[in-house]
């Protein structure tokens, strides 16, 4: 029930279970969670109505005079990241920003350690934005959110705060031509009295066909891991992970599993 939110503009390094040894970097309030979508599983928990005002965030040469910072100290101890990871509390494509800032982060890479990767973790609301799309095929790790391959389930899952449309986010997916990771949130349990499992046979035989049809360059999937906004939700087990992954798998997918 307790979420939690970052409360830096960087964040880590933490061992991350999909990643390695992540830095983050949250582009979002620190004091409260700002999304395109409201996710019931939210580990940042609801969105406050933060949405419709106007917010702080962290400027383009805030962020990039904290990550030359961090960049540096790390690689004087000789620990630099595995991953410098966009994350934080909500989705990062939704800083006006963002694009440049993707820019010096390349080049901060580049500058202090250069074998780093640099992740995007997003829900793929923003993709019909040129400056959003082109930034994330500059980064080396495009991880984009797809939880269903059926509309009703992403309503009732992911609750997004625009009109969503299903046909359109698969095509803007097709159209990173496999430059694309898609990441998938398994999740069962009950809300607003209504059973959910993005797990079905249904879900999933429409979630691989659209697989199919964008051809990402792999797959993750994974369960909840902390604590989530409803206590009536619950992960799902490594096994059936598995057994889901071996589905993506055969249709020639890579798919990593974080149980
Ligand atoms: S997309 Fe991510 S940050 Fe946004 S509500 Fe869903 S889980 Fe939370």
């Amino acid at each position: 029930m307790p979420t939690f939110l970052f409360d830096k503009i960087i964040f880590g390094p933490v061992k991350s279970r999909r990643l390695g040894v992540s830095l983050g970097i949250n582009l979002l309030p620190v004091d409260s969670k700002l999304c395109s979508f409201d996710c019931i599983y939210c580990e940042c928990g609801l969105n406050t109505g933060y949405e419709n005002k106007k917010v702080s965030l962290p400027t383009r040469k805030g962020v990039a005079g904290e990550l030359s910072k961090k960049l540096s100290g790390m690689v004087e101890k000789n620990m630099p990241p595995d991953v410098i990871t966009f994350a934080g509390n909500g989705e990062p494509t939704l800083h006006p920003e963002f694009n440049g800032i993707i820019d010096d982060t390349i080049e901060l890479r580049n500058k202090y350690c250069p074998d780093a990767r640099i992740a995007v973790l997003s829900n793929a609301s923003r993709l019909d934005n040129k400056n959003v799309f082109n930034a994330l095929l500059k980064v080396d790790d495009n991880i984009q959110k797809l939880d269903s391959g059926l509309k009703e389930t992403i309503l009732t899952l992911d609750r997004p705060n625009y009109r969503f449309d299903l046909n359109k986010t698969v095509e803007q997916l097709k159209n990173f031509n496999g430059k694309v990771t898609i990441q998938t949130m398994f999740v069962k349990g009950m809300f607003d009295e209504k059973i959910i499992d993005n797990t079905t046979q249904e879900d999933i035989e429409a979630w691989l066909k659209l697989l199919e049809y964008i051809k990402p360059g792999s797959v993750m999937i994974y369960t909840i891991e902390r604590d989530t906004p409803f206590d009536s939700l619950h992960k799902v087990s490594l096994d059936e992970l598995n057994k889901i992954a071996q589905k993506a798998e055969s249709k020639g997918f890579k798919t990593l599993v974080s149980g």
